[in-house]
């Protein structure tokens, strides 16, 4: 058959990101891994872009995979000043929900039709009566784990069961039905505010999703097989449609590393790093920089005290002092720029991570076998940290707490709990063995290849 036919045959997909590197990656990474499977995706890219790690990254992914069609989105003018939040992604996100509307005509102007589009989670109840009206299936992709995604859709249920409706959470205690029992303090803590807007988004695009098609999440059997297992038996919700679990989603490109990376000693770094969004206080940022001089290990620490990643006006410097930097220099390494995570986490130098438990954070050190020092921030990271813990990859001291002002961890805990993680070869093994499974689950013939296989089947058939 010729390349053009062949595509001509193939099932045309468009995906449909949210705002922020979280759920940016995992879309770029399917939408390689579904053109790899003979796919026609078209990607839809949000304008005004919020960061430059997002326009970079998308830049990247047209450059390196020209068969992947790029669709702009324009979406409509927003006055900040009337934002009911200053976080630039939640606003992001508010911004492409209320341009949802707009979305039909572009979705009806693709070429050869559209098969399904894959849609961020976080857009689900504006976009799917959208591709209602055009009897266009949608899928929903979730960034998040398993464990989350049964808080998502569950929490539409409990709020409402409460009388009086939407009544805050009572008690310590959450019951996920067909799950284990959840303390309070593990959730998201944006859910029991009742005054904040993504509470309800939360609400509406877990309520809408079960309108969907079906649900992807970068997670695989081996790694949250009970949690799996519920979901599809119906028993957290029962009429939740099919989740496919698919992941992990591999890199895709390849990009230096950091040459000082390639001289230190196999395994001997902790590579500390939280996320895109996070952002540790000047207070913490200093205890825990005490807390890496003081251990044996190396470490290489990307520190980010803005949760933007666009020109940093604030220096290094200012941050953590010129003398830090002269001190450790033979010992650790500190940046500020953006590096790519997936390539330094795929290091023969990288012995342990020290991680706020972003969920692709999580599975970049399962695909390479970093075992996790989980240190939770916000979201959903205490309910993914929870998943690093009982799969035996990590260790969590849940003593730390959400790392806000309420709770400064000393460098000394800090220092002994990365010694801790350092000796325990357990752990070491763990995530080991639990990389052959994630490899083993993306080949021919394992668990999230056949998810895949069965989706495209299904758009095949469409
Ligand atoms: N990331 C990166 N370089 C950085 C910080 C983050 O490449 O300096 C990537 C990381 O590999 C991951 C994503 O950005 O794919 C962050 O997503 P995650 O779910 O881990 O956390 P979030 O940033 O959403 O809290
Ligand atoms: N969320 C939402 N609507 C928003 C922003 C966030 O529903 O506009 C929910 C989202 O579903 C997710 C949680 O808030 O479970 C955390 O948001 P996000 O995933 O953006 O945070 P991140 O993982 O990037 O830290």
């Amino acid at each position: 058959m010729s390349e053009f036919t062949e595509l001509n045959s193939a099932p045309h997909v468009a995906l449909l990101p949210g705002s922020g590197m979280g759920h940016l990656n995992p879309f770029l990474r399917l939408a390689v891994s579904l053109t790899n499977q003979r796919v026609q995706v078209s990607f839809i890219t949000t304008h005004p872009i919020v960061s430059k790690a997002e326009s970079k990254a998308l830049a990247c992914l047209f450059s390196a995979n020209p068969k992947i069609t790029c669709k702009e989105f324009h979406l409509v003018p927003f006055d900040k000043s009337s934002a009911d939040s200053e976080d630039p992604f939640y606003l992001q996100c508010a911004v492409i929900r209320r341009s949802s509307h707009l979305l039909s005509p572009l979705l009806s102007s693709f070429s050869p039709p559209l098969s399904a589009l894959i849609t961020d989670m976080n857009l689900a109840s504006t976009v799917i009566p959208v591709t209602e009206a055009l009897h266009l299936p949608n899928y929903i992709l979730f960034t998040s784990s398993a464990q989350m995604l049964s808080l998502f859709v569950s929490f539409p249920v409990m709020v409402s069961s409460k009388v009086g409706g939407d009544s805050d959470i009572e008690g310590d205690i959450l019951t996920i039905p067909g799950l284990q029992e959840i303390p309070k303090t593990w959730i998201p803590p944006f859910l029991l505010n009742m005054n904040k807007f993504f509470r309800n988004y939360f609400i509406e695009n877990g309520k809408k999703t079960l309108q969907s098609k079906g649900i992807l999440v970068n997670t695989f059997e081996s790694l949250e097989l009970q949690t799996l297992k519920a979901l599809n038996d119906g028993k957290v919700v029962w009429n939740l449609p099919p989740v496919f679990a698919i992941g992990p989603f591999m890199p895709y490109q390849s990009s230096p590393t950091l040459t000082w990376l390639d001289d230190q000693p196999s395994k001997s770094v902790v590579y500390v790093c939280f996320g895109s969004r996070s952002a540790l206080s000047r207070e913490q940022i200093k205890e825990l920089a005490v807390g890496l001089t003081r251990c044996q290990c190396r470490f290489l620490w990307v520190v980010d005290d803005n949760t933007v990643n666009q020109e940093s006006s604030v220096e290094l410097d200012e941050v953590l002092g010129h003398e830090f930097q002269e001190k450790v220099k033979d010992k650790g390494l500190v940046v500020r720029d953006w590096i790519s995570q997936e390539e330094i986490l795929g290091h023969p130098a990288i012995g342990w991570f020290l991680s706020h438990c972003g969920w692709n954070s999580i599975l970049e050190a399962v695909w390479h076998g970093v075992p996790i020092l989980a240190w939770p921030q916000m979201s959903d990271q205490k309910m993914n940290a929870d998943v690093v813990e009982r799969s035996g990859i990590g260790m969590w001291e849940k003593s730390w707490g959400w790392g806000d002002e309420k709770t400064l961890v000393n460098s000394q805990e800090i220092g002994e709990e990365l010694e801790k993680i350092m000796r325990n070869e357990l752990i070491r093994e763990q995530a080991k063995q639990m990389r052959e499974e994630a490899r083993r689950a993306v080949a021919g013939g394992g668990s999230s290849k056949n998810a895949i296989l069965d989706l495209v089947e299904i758009w095949n058939s469409l």
